[in-house]
């Protein structure tokens, strides 16, 4: 698997190399089709591309692609970092789709006509021990351990390489869930000190995930700094940097899903309103990006929308333009800008004292409900208070 995976670094770079070439020589775009005519063609010609089952080798192409497309997309809007694909020193995952075969249902009784199935073939092969079976091309069947049966229809298999081993992901294709109506809303501002305030007020705590594993992380790489490079006790201390990182990245994924999933389904809520960050601007900040990136509010947000469309809630993301200078009872933005150190907000106007966190929760739950009232869900709530700030 890891000659596979070699072998696709190499088949990714050159697709993108003769992309690069086309664009810089003759000015144009190589299409994905043309590329794939090329594999086909290398694939009656080498011995060592016949040797790599000829989906893998697609999907790295579709990767390729999917990286242009988007540079292309970028071009054209004319985005100030249009970031030309990259070349890719390592090659992680490969990744291949379940074909779709016909399956003959059998016949009940003697007049009922043979009805034929559209199925796709199912990778895993139940056993009564321990260990599940994969079925992987060209290599046949690879023991795994399954955390959770599979539901739906499955589509695809990606295997990745990991410091801590080989994971199978399989991708399952899922009916559509119908929205649930919505009629209560929580509105949720992200934060360093405390990892979410929501707009009633309950705050989560930011475990720092990063800062925790800081002490550990040097140790390891004191070890790996002492250690001659190249060298097999180096290459030990490598994985062990990269297995620690690895847990890091784990702890962060395991309370961000496990929070995602007591908004929606503890708190009974069905509307979740978050800020629109722009989270690559902000880590700019050289005080503050390690926090940010540590929280990793991408995620977050990106799971909440997933959540959301797996469960049929609501997701809504608002302008997060000075959500924390305005007022939430009055609805005045204050004279002065308030630095992050002040954790109170005191209205000039009204005397509201609230935290600052809070205040800033229900402005931007305040803000989504007027851009949906009337619409979905109605609040009695001021509309001219909170008007759309433009970006
Ligand atoms: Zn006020």
């Amino acid at each position: 698997m890891l000659a596979w995976l070699d072998h696709l670094c190499d088949l990714q770079n050159s697709a993108r190399h003769d992309r690069k070439v086309a664009l810089e020589v003759e000015d144009r775009f190589v299409t994905l089709s043309e590329q794939q005519d090329k594999l086909t063609a290398a694939r009656e010609k080498y011995d060592d591309f016949r040797e790599v089952p000829q989906d893998f080798q697609n999907h790295a192409l579709r990767r390729n692609d999917k990286a242009f497309t988007a540079f292309r997309k970028r071009c054209k809007e004319n985005a100030a970092k249009k970031g030309y694909p990259r070349y890719k020193k390592r090659v992680r995952s490969l990744t291949w789709s379940l074909r779709k075969y016909t399956k003959v249902v059998r016949r009940k009784t003697k007049d009922a006509e043979k009805q034929t199935l559209r199925v796709r073939e199912n990778p895993i092969i139940e056993t009564p021990f321990r260990h599940n079976r994969l079925k992987v091309p060209k290599l046949g069947e690879v023991k795994i351990r399954m955390h959770r049966p599979l539901e739906g229809d499955p589509k695809e298999v990606t295997l990745v390489k990991k410091a801590s081993g080989w994971y199978a992901h399989i991708t399952c294709e899922l009916p559509d869930t119908a929205k649930v109506e919505p009629t209560d809303a929580i509105g949720v501002d992200v934060g360093t000190t405390h990892y979410l305030t929501t707009s009633e007020g309950e705050k989560e705590d930011n475990p720092r995930w990063y800062r925790q594993a800081e002490g550990l992380l040097h140790k390891h790489n004191q070890t790996m700094a002492r250690r001659k490079k190249g060298s097999n006790r180096w290459y030990k201390a490598v994985h062990a940097v990269t297995l620690h990182h690895e847990r890091t990245a784990n702890k962060r994924k395991d309370f961000i899903g496990k929070l995602v999933y007591k908004l929606f389904h503890h708190c009974g809520k069905h509307v979740l309103v978050a800020e629109d960050l722009q989270t690559s601007n902000m880590v700019q900040n050289k005080h503050l990006s390690k926090s940010i990136s540590d929280a990793s509010w991408g995620i977050f947000f990106t799971w909440c929308g997933n959540i959301a469309e797996r469960d049929g809630f609501h997701v809504h993301q608002v302008n997060p333009k000075n959500t924390s200078q305005t007022c939430s009872a009055c609805g005045k933005k204050s004279p002065k800008k308030r630095s992050l150190a002040i954790r109170t907000f005191d209205c000039s106007f009204c005397g509201t004292s609230l935290d600052r966190d809070h205040n800033a929760a229900i402005n931007i739950l305040l803000r989504a409900a007027c851009a949906h009232r009337g619409e979905r869900w109605v609040t009695n709530l001021c509309e001219t208070r909170n008007l759309p700030v433009d970006r």
